[in-house]
């Protein structure tokens, strides 16, 4: 390996190689701090020629590849497994704005740049980029495309594949896939890009990207609403998309427990009241004049008179409204600070939402019983985080002989209701099983198909995603 590490210093340069030093320690660790691996070494290009390179030595050697962006991925896809020797490749230098076409209303950015970066220059440029997610200042735009990650505001925009109308890829022998293109209309045979978008780092890594903007916000509505039960948040979310239609940009649910977690974390966040759920809902719109703020009150007055909601308070200012939304982010930070839970990405059609949830709850009280349930997440997208806490005083350790049981009881129900066991989270290296146990026979084959054809060395991302052999 000392061959293969001296290589690529000197094809990439000193600063683009990190070995032999605890440096790596983070790169080689997931976000949850459930997996390490030690990497050969993790190489930082900033060129695509030089991820090209990293390639192309590499399968020379016979050492497989991670690509990794800014390792927020929960299901631990953007770090090294058990077995081969692996190398990194981190996109993270690979940071510029290559062009922003305002007419176009296209924004082209390198892999590495961050989801934040990129939503920072829309505004600059004055649009917007919608994908928004609570890691979005360190998750990369490679990672997300690779991810096809979704985040607050889907309902309204979609995920990272409705943003993406072009990609740079380097395949695994090195060779470099141009299709940076920024058509609306392109009808010329397959659309490969699709194939990389979700792809987690299996087939090529994405070094480049051509993704569509949107007619920046002009006004925004937030609101946080309390209900007593999962019936009365569904009935929320219905009745303010029935009155804002496509303006309905964001629905969040979260429980009392899930709350109580991630406060705990930031204490200086306060809630402006207290129920046994919440739902947080927004409503933007870029129609100058549009009164967002009595669309949102008229929607929801109905809803505090026939009992539906307990409470609710829209929020005043730029400020209240900040604070809202770190009152969501703060839960996936807080529940690691917790201990860390035992986490489902499920979804299931929206109407099934209240039954699914019920479901759980019998569940996890019935067969893991003294187990805590923290349930958040999309609710306008049917996307649900079933997320399961030991006892308390006990450590995420203590359950870990029932962690399989969990998952595949919880996977299980949401495959009964016709959904998804991950809804955007990806497989990586804690969702194989469930590939092996959903998905059939035709659709395994094919996807080994098209990973025997990209990358016949296996040299890509090994371990994650495809059950094996
Ligand atoms: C607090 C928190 C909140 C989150 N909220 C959401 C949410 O609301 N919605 C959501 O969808 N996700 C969410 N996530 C998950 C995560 O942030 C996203 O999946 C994100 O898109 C991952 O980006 P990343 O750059 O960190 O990728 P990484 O974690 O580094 O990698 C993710 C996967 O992509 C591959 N990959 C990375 N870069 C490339 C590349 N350039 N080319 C090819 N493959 C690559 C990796 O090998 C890995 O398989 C959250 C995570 C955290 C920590």
């Amino acid at each position: 390996m000392k061959d293969l590490i001296n290589q690529l210093r000197s094809t990439l340069g000193d600063k683009a190689v990190i070995a032999d030093t605890p440096d790596t320690t983070p790169f080689e660790t997931d976000w949850r701090r459930l997996h390490h691996h030690k990497a050969v070494c993790v190489v930082l290009p900033e060129t695509t020629d030089q991820v090209a390179a990293t390639l192309r030595l590499a399968a020379a050697a016979g050492v497989k590849i991670v690509p990794q962006g800014g390792n927020t991925g929960l299901v631990a896809g953007g770090v090294p497994v058990a077995g081969a020797p692996q190398i990194i490749v981190n996109l993270r230098r690979m940071n510029k704005i290559r062009a922003l076409d305002a007419t176009g209303d296209t924004i082209t950015v390198e892999a590495g740049v961050t989801l934040q970066e990129v939503q920072e220059a829309a505004v600059e440029a004055g649009r917007l980029f919608p994908v928004s997610l609570a890691a979005e200042g360190t998750a990369q735009i490679g990672g997300a495309i690779s991810t096809n990650a979704g985040g607050i505001q889907v309902l309204a925009y979609g995920s990272m594949r409705a943003q993406v109308l072009g990609l740079e890829v380097v395949l695994a022998d090195g060779r470099i896939w141009n299709g940076l293109r920024v058509l609306r209309k392109d009808n010329t045979g397959f659309d490969l890009k699709q194939l990389f978008i979700g792809g987690e780092g299996l087939l090529g890594i994405v070094t480049a990207a051509v993704l569509r903007l949107h007619p920046a916000a002009t006004a925004h509505a937030t609101a946080m609403v309390g209900v007593s039960n999962i019936y009365a948040a569904v009935g929320v979310f219905k009745t303010v998309q029935a009155k804002a239609g496509q303006s309905l940009t964001a629905c969040e649910f979260i429980t009392a427990n899930a709350m109580a977690v991630g406060l705990a974390h930031a204490p200086t966040l306060r809630l402006p009241f207290t129920a046994a759920n919440y739902v947080l809902v927004e409503i933007t719109t870029p129609t100058p004049g549009l009164a967002v703020e009595e669309l949102l009150a008229s929607a929801l007055e109905p809803l505090l008179e026939d009992g539906t909601a307990s409470d609710a308070v829209v929020a005043q200012s730029e400020r209240e409204r900040a604070d809202l939304w770190r009152i969501r982010e703060t839960l996936s930070d807080g529940e690691l600070a917790a201990g860390g839970s035992v986490k489902h990405d499920i979804s299931v059609p929206i109407a099934d939402i209240p039954a699914v949830v019920a479901a759980v709850e019998t569940l996890i009280a019935q067969r893991f019983a003294g187990l805590r349930l923290n349930i958040f997440g999309h609710l306008g997208d049917g996307n649900l985080h079933v997320n399961v806490r030991p006892p308390a005083g006990r450590s995420l350790a203590d359950i870990a002989s029932q962690k399989n049981a969990i998952t595949a009881a919880v996977e299980n129900l949401a495959m009964t209701f016709a959904g998804s066991f991950s809804a955007e989270h990806g497989i990586g290296q804690m969702r194989i099983e469930g590939m092996a146990m959903h998905k059939s026979a035709v659709e395994l084959d094919m996807m080994r198909a098209l990973k025997k054809i990209f990358d016949p060395m296996g040299l890509l991302n090994p371990g994650k995603m495809l059950p094996g052999p």
